[in-house]
């Protein structure tokens, strides 16, 4: 096998300094009033060297996009050009702090209009906000103007449509806003749509649909099915976590949706995975502006300024104007790439996911219909009959120096795999999975069954990885005195 992940003995970085530094020659302290100032800063105490050293260890005892091929499905695990991070640290961006005049800000509430107008044109929608911190804080915030809307017409909708196919963050963000929630069972992998006419009532506030939706596959009936929404007074929300198989080629607007949200940290280039930071810019059509966000930029006689004077706004859903850094990339992508060449990367991110789709499609099965656009979803139903499930199948990957695609999730395919190549991998890497996938599936089973062999951890208990962490100093502290830890 070729692959080989390092294995480095890294201490927590408090484990592996002489001495903790209790803050009190901070030469901040003086600054601030006494009740602000905490006793115990506990900071380890450690030259620059040590540091980088810890940091690069652990790097390079992990998975990412600049290692190779990471075909999260859903995800948009794309190569992020390191041009677009580079910007992020002029001091002229990091420099910038979010209470300065906006006399002094200029530069930076042009590049957020600019932004907002880009976005307007792939999204095809009248106006759009950049407040939100993650695609499904742009649902949230989609869904507080869906309640804003039909509450200035004096309507009261309480329930949210969506599609079996739907990503989990639909149904909790339209949950948290107050909404009950119908599932609609799909019909060969798209919406059903003599089940959403039967559905949808006077009761309807939104229907919530991702366009190619999570199989993969563009929903034929989808001007269908604005009419139907529309017609009974609901709005149509689009989610555009990933627009990246439809860029230049279609847009929200032009399907005829309402509301749209769109993830950077997927589709414009900010690097993504553990938690953050994204952003999930919002964008609505004209009869929907006024229920934005404030403060609003707004530009009069060449001059950017905030507008909070906005009374039917939904109020702010962040401090300040979002996630600045995520938003600087995402300008300069765009800007880079321009309109042609958004969409070549949407071209090339369908041609990629049909090409391994054909390859693949003999090795595993493949229900509902064939041609796909930036991924697709494959059963690892073979795998049963010999004794195996998916995440074997998944695990084993690793070992081949592949990151695992998304498993068990759109829920409607028994053991899936959903894969998304992305438009930046090269025909020979795409090559070289087949090739691995291929020569797994002929592996002794039992093989399967204990991988990950040559990773720095082995399989790891992920239920308990996701419900129990231990994210800080204070708290892996606490755990170890309530003696319930271990690392
Ligand atoms: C990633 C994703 C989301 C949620 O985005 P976050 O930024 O992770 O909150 C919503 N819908 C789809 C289809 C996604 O792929």
């Amino acid at each position: 096998m070729r692959y080989h992940q390092a294995v480095h003995d890294v201490p927590l970085l408090m484990e592996g300094c002489d001495s903790v530094e209790q803050g009190d020659d901070l030469n901040v302290r003086d600054l601030l009033p006494d009740e602000l100032v905490r006793s115990s800063l506990k900071l380890p105490d450690l030259p620059e060297r040590e540091v980088v050293k810890h940091f690069v260890n652990l790097s390079q005892m992990n998975f990412g996009v600049d290692n190779g091929l990471y075909p999260l499905g859903s995800c948009t695990m794309k190569y992020n050009p390191k041009v677009c991070d580079e910007i992020v640290w002029w001091e002229t961006v990091a420099g910038l702090h979010p209470l300065q005049d906006t006399g002094t800000t200029q530069g930076a509430l042009a590049l957020m209009h600019g932004l907002e107008q880009m976005l307007c044109e792939i999204g095809g929608v009248d106006a759009v906000t950049l407040q939100p911190a993650a695609g499904a804080h742009g649902e949230y915030t989609g869904m507080h103007i869906v309640r804003a809307h039909h509450e200035s017409t004096g309507e009261d909708r309480n329930e949210v449509i969506l599609p079996d196919t739907a990503h989990g963050t639909n149904p909790a963000s339209a949950a948290m806003v107050g909404y009950d929630v119908l599932d609609l069972p799909s019909k060969d992998g798209c919406v059903d749509v003599e089940a959403l006419k039967a559905t949808i009532s006077d009761d309807t506030a939104a229907f919530m649909l991702t366009n190619p939706n999570t199989l993969g596959l563009f929903e034929k009936d989808v001007t269908e099915i604005a009419r139907i929404v529309h017609e009974s007074g609901a709005l149509l929300y689009y989610d555009g976590a990933n627009l990246n198989a439809i860029m230049g080629k279609t847009s929200p607007g032009a399907m005829d949706f309402d509301i749209v949200h769109f993830n950077p940290h997927k589709t414009f280039a900010t690097p993504h995975g553990g938690g953050g930071p994204g952003a999930g810019p919002v964008g609505v059509k004209a009869f929907l502006e006024e229920y934005l966000p404030v403060p609003r930029i707004v530009k009069k006689d060449g001059v950017y300024r905030l507008d909070h004077d906005r009374p039917k706004s939904i109020g702010k859903v962040r401090a300040f104007y979002g996630n600045f850094g995520v938003l600087v990339r995402a300008y300069a992508y765009i800007l880079m790439l321009g309109g042609d060449g958004l969409e070549r990367a949407s071209e090339g991110a369908v041609l990629n996911s049909n090409y391994l789709k054909e390859k693949l499609k003999g090795i595993f099965d493949m229900p509902y219909g064939d041609l796909r656009k930036h991924e697709f979803v494959l059963s690892g139903k073979p795998l049963r009959q010999k004794g195996l499930r998916t995440t074997d199948f998944a695990k084993r990957l690793l070992d081949y120096g592949f990151h695992a695609p998304t498993i068990y999730f759109p829920l409607i395919v028994d053991e899936a795999l959903m894969i998304e190549p992305t438009e930046t991998e090269t025909k020979d890497t795409l090559d070289a999975f087949v090739e691995a996938c291929r020569m797994i599936m002929a592996e002794d089973p039992e093989i399967l069954k204990g991988a990950p062999y040559n990773t720095a951890r082995r399989r790891i208990d992920e239920a308990k990885a996701a419900r129990d962490m231990i994210l800080s100093w204070n708290a892996y502290e606490k755990k170890m005195a309530d003696g319930a830890g271990s690392r």
